[in-house]
C-alpha cells in the first residue's frame, strides 16, 4: 500500500508513513529517507538531528481530492561549525506552505484566467492566491535577465494624453520583455536598475535607447560595458515629421499621399511608386521634392553602411547638404552622431519594440484587477516569459 503511494507521490527520498481523512481533503504523513545532509556552510555531512517541527503544506490533489503532506522539518546540528540549520527539501522552497509543483500549477492557471477563479477553485484565499503567483512571477522575474547582451530602453504611455509613463526593457536577441519600471526619470532608472546584479549588468553589450538626454548617464552607471545606440527607429521619427510638415505646407494634405512620401520608397509596390512620382513632379515646391529626397538618402545610408566609419561620413555628408530644409533635426541628429553611429556596430533595431508594446497594451486591457504597479508587473513578465511574439 506505502508503495504505490509512494509511487504515486513521486517525492524524491520520501516515504507515505501514515495516511489520514480530514474534512476537506486527504493529509499524508511522510517520512524523509535520507538519514542526514550537508552542513551549508562547511558541507560536512551530520545525521545529528536537533529537532523535527513538522509542517502543513498543501500538495496538488490527489484522485480530485485536497491533499496535504505532513513534511517534517528536521534541523540538524554541524558538530564542525557548531552551528544549527534547517534542512532544506528540492521540491518545496524555503519557508514556503505548498509544493513548489502546487505553486507552479496555481501560477499557470492564473496566467490562463484569473486570481479569483483559481482561488475560488482551490477553496483559498484571493491573498493566498496572489502571495503563490507574485513569488513565482518574481522568479521569473529575476531569470528575464539571464544571458541578456543587448536590450532596448524605451518607454511608453500607458494611457493616451495621461503622463503615466512606464520605462520597458527589451532583449534585443530575444525578443522578450526583461523589466518594467514605474516611472522613467533619471533617479527612477538607476533606483530601480541597480538592484539587478552586476554580473547581469555588466555582460550587456549595447543598449538601444531614444534622443532623451536623460539616457546616457543611466546607461554609464548600470551598464558600464555597453555601446549607447540611438536607435534608428527613434532617429527617422523626427525627420520623417519634419518631412509630413514640409509636404503639408507644399499642398500634400491627403493621408494617402502624405503616407506614399513618409514610407520607403523600395516598400511601394508598382502602382504607388507612379503615384509618387506625380506627385513630386507634379509638385511646384522644390522644398517638398528635395527635402523628400534627403529623407530617402538618410534612409539608403542607414540600409548600405557596412562599418560605423563608413555610416559616420557619409551621415555627415548628408548634415552639410541638408540644413536649410530640415531645420532643428539637423541639430538633433548632429549632437546624436556618435552614438548614432553606434547601430552600424550590430545593426539592431528595437522596431521590434512595437509589438512588445502593442501585447503590454493589450495584456493591461484583458485586465487582472491591477491595483497597484506590482500586480501589473508581474503579471506582464510572466506573460513574456513562456510565449514568444
Ligand atoms: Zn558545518
Amino acid at each position: 500500500m506505502e508503495n504505490h503511494l509512494n509511487l504515486i507521490l513521486g517525492l524524491p527520498k520520501v516515504t507515505v508513513r501514515e495516511f489520514t481523512m480530514l474534512e476537506d481533503g486527504i493529509c499524508l504523513k511522510i517520512k524523509l529517507t535520507n538519514l542526514g545532509t550537508h552542513c551549508p556552510s562547511c558541507k560536512n555531512f551530520t545525521t545529528e538531528i536537533n529537532q523535527n517541527r513538522p509542517i502543513l503544506v498543501r500538495d496538488l490533489p490527489c484522485f480530485d481530492k485536497v491533499t496535504y503532506l505532513q513534511v517534517p522539518r528536521r534541523q540538524f546540528y554541524c558538530r564542525h561549525c557548531q552551528k544549527y540549520f534547517t534542512e532544506k527539501l528540492p521540491w518545496i522552497e524555503w519557508k514556503r506552505r505548498h509544493t513548489l509543483r502546487y505553486e507552479k500549477n496555481v501560477f499557470e492557471r492564473v496566467k490562463s484566467s484569473n486570481i479569483a477563479t483559481v482561488a475560488l477553485v482551490e477553496g483559498l484565499s484571493y491573498d493566498e492566491v496572489q502571495g503563490i503567483f507574485n513569488h513565482r512571477a518574481s522568479n521569473i522575474a529575476e531569470q528575464q535577465w539571464l544571458g541578456v547582451s543587448r536590450i532596448s530602453l524605451d518607454e511608453i504611455a500607458m494611457r493616451k494624453g495621461h503622463k503615466n509613463y512606464k520605462a520597458v526593457l527589451c532583449d534585443l536577441d530575444k525578443k522578450k520583455l526583461i523589466e518594467v519600471i514605474d516611472g522613467r526619470t533619471q533617479d527612477c532608472l538607476i533606483s530601480k536598475l541597480s538592484e539587478v546584479p552586476l554580473q547581469v549588468t555588466k555582460a550587456v553589450k549595447e543598449v538601444s535607447v531614444d534622443m532623451w538626454h536623460g539616457f546616457p548617464k543611466v546607461i554609464e552607471e548600470i551598464f558600464p560595458n555597453a555601446q549607447i545606440v540611438t536607435d534608428r527607429f527613434h532617429v527617422m521619427k523626427p525627420l520623417i515629421e519634419e518631412l509630413k510638415k514640409i509636404a503639408k505646407s507644399s499642398g500634400v494634405k491627403e493621408q494617402k499621399k502624405l503616407s506614399l512620401v513618409w514610407k520607403n520608397r523600395i516598400d511601394l509596390n508598382n502602382e504607388e511608386r507612379t503615384e509618387l512620382e506625380n506627385l513630386l513632379s507634379s509638385s511646384t515646391s522644390k522644398r517638398f521634392k528635395a527635402a523628400y529626397e534627403y529623407k530617402e538618402k538618410f534612409r539608403e545610408i542607414y540600409e548600405t553602411s557596412k562599418t560605423v566609419l563608413e555610416g559616420k561620413k557619409r551621415f555627415e555628408e548628408w548634415l552639410q547638404k541638408a540644413p536649410k530644409i530640415y531645420g532643428k533635426v539637423i541639430q538633433t541628429i548632429s549632437d546624436h552622431l556618435p552614438t548614432i553611429c553606434n547601430y552600424f556596430i550590430s545593426h539592431s533595431t528595437s522596431g521590434t519594440m512595437e509589438g512588445i508594446n502593442n501585447k503590454i497594451k493589450l495584456i493591461k486591457r484583458q485586465g487582472y484587477g491591477f491595483t497597484n504597479f506590482e500586480n501589473f508587473r508581474l503579471p506582464l513578465l510572466s506573460a513574456f516569459s513562456s510565449d514568444s511574439l
